[in-house]
């Protein structure tokens, strides 16, 4: 039998690369990690965990306002980005010292370097080192895509938004997804003027209709100005900024340009092509239900395969590969019915079929109810939310569950539970309304909106 270096050797220190280097590790395979960034990979450094907290800090504006409709004496002097980000990025330090705690705690020997394949079992090193394990995971995940037009250098993408030297006046995001529709109501909450220009109809493409329609009306009515059907042509370096030229034949300056218009698997310069891993269009590494790529020793999870993008779903993956390749125990990932937040203002939770996937499936009735919430209603906000059930007709199971509304990400999480186990609508009936909140009206709706 070959000797190897390693029982497993994993290349990327993300979410899913340090998951699966822990828990295999655990089992008591030698387990060895390349990792060329910081550690904590996109989600802890350069994604969800900043993220959130910039939107967080966005929040506190309308939280100011809020208090004194509720009597309290209080006035803000305005938001110091240097002041955050400094913390924020204490924060980012602490959190990758815990990622680095977690693979030495557990024996899992870690290299700061690039690592590419130089066969089925071997691992090349920046500095000339080759590594051979008896299984190699790739768990590089992806980066940013920006589009290739005139001046798109100008543009920043997500990467460099936790980095930024002073908070813009301006800012235009390109795109409809959700890190453009998070970024557009950060800044605007941070008190930077906000253009979205999305080339598409309406933002949040593949989501319930009503459900981004309503957040886009929201993020309207709170000052981002939308421009749905438009794009930029070409951008240009100017005295007050970044000239834009847009298919909507507007000419506009902004401060700063945000690109997120989509990310891309990290696969080049791994040595694929060389070892005869087989990758799709997009780069992406082509797995089987265990995460096998077409060469056997070598296995590939979280966003580097393009299956459904989400750190935790990273993290189950990596979980199912060690319980396949060192438990004996084949499991594959369940990428069926799970949840998801858009951090959007307002938030939106879902889970399921949207409306329009539903009723191409089969006949169903739509609960749904639109309000505005006590707390902000009394503060004299505008802001609505939505409570929607799209529900099975033949089966009453219920189908998907869209939420728009403040915390609709934690509530999401808890709909989750009851519809990953089969939930019917009379199921939902049953339980008693916790009053007053807003998530009693997914126990109260009695009639259907629609139905067909
Ligand atoms: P998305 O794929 O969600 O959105 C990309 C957006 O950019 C779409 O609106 C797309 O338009 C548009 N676009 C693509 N190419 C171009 C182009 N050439 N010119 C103009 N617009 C373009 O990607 P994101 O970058 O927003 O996010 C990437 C992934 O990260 C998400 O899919 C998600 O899986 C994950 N993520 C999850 C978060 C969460 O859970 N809260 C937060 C952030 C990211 P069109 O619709 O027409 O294709």
């Amino acid at each position: 039998m070959a000797n190897y270096d390693y029982d497993l050797f994993v290349i990327g220190g993300g979410s899913g690369g340090v998951r699966a280097a822990r828990v295999a590790a655990q089992t008591g395979a030698k387990v060895g990690l390349a990792e060329a960034d910081r550690y904590g990979g996109t989600c802890v450094i350069r994604g969800c965990v900043p993220k959130k907290l910039m939107v967080f800090a966005s929040e506190f504006r309308d939280t100011v306002e809020d208090a004194a409709q509720y009597g309290w004496r209080v006035t803000s002097d305005g938001f110091d980005w240097l002041v955050f980000k400094t913390k924020m990025h204490a924060e980012l330090d602490r959190l990758e010292g815990i990622y680095r705690n977690i693979l030495s705690n557990n024996d899992v020997e870690t290299f700061n370097s690039f690592a590419e394949l130089t066969g089925p079992n071997d691992v090349l090193l920046a500095d000339g080192r080759t590594l051979s394990a008896k299984t190699i995971l790739i768990a590089t995940g992806g980066r940013p895509a920006t589009p290739d037009i005139l001046g798109g250098g100008l543009a920043i993408s997500s990467n460099e938004i936790f980095h930024l030297e002073e908070m813009p006046k301006s800012i235009l995001v390109v795109g409809g997804g959700y890190i453009a529709s998070e970024f557009a109501g950060v800044f605007n909450g941070l008190g930077t003027k906000v253009t979205q220009y999305y080339r598409g109809a309406q933002i949040l493409r593949g989501f319930d209709d009503e459900s981004r329609g309503l957040v886009a009306d929201e993020m309207t009515r709170r000052g981002v100005d939308l421009h749905l059907g438009t794009n930029v042509l070409e951008m240009s370096e100017y005295a007050q900024g970044i000239r834009v030229m847009a298919t909507n034949g507007q000419e506009r300056t902004f401060d700063k340009v945000l690109f997120a218009t989509g990310r891309i698997p990290n696969s080049g310069n791994l040595g694929l092509e060389l070892v005869g891993i087989e990758t799709g269009r997009s780069g992406e590494i082509i797995v089987d239900q265990y995460s096998r790529t077409s060469l056997p020793s070598v296995y590939a999870i979280g966003d580097v395969t393009d299956r459904v993008n989400l750190t935790p779903v990273a993290i189950r993956e990596a979980m199912a590969f060690v319980e396949t390749v060192f438990n004996n125990n084949p499991i594959s990932p369940d990428h069926e019915l799970i949840p998801t937040a858009i951090f959007t203002q307002p938030e939106m939770g879902t889970i399921g079929l949207s409306e329009e996937h539903a009723r191409e499936q089969e006949p169903i009735e739509v609960y749904a109810s639109s309000f505005k919430p006590m707390q902000t209603a009394f503060a004299a906000r505008a802001d609505r939310v939505l409570m929607k059930l799209v529900v099975s007709q033949k089966t009453r199971r219920v189908l998907g569950c869209h939420i728009v509304s403040p915390a609709a990400g934690e509530m999401i999480q808890m709909v989750g539970i009851a519809i990953k186990m089969g939930a019917t609508k009379e199921d939902f009936d049953r339980v008693v309304a916790v009053h007053p909140t807003m998530a009693e009206e997914l126990v109260t709706m009695k009639t259907p909106v629609r139905a067909g």
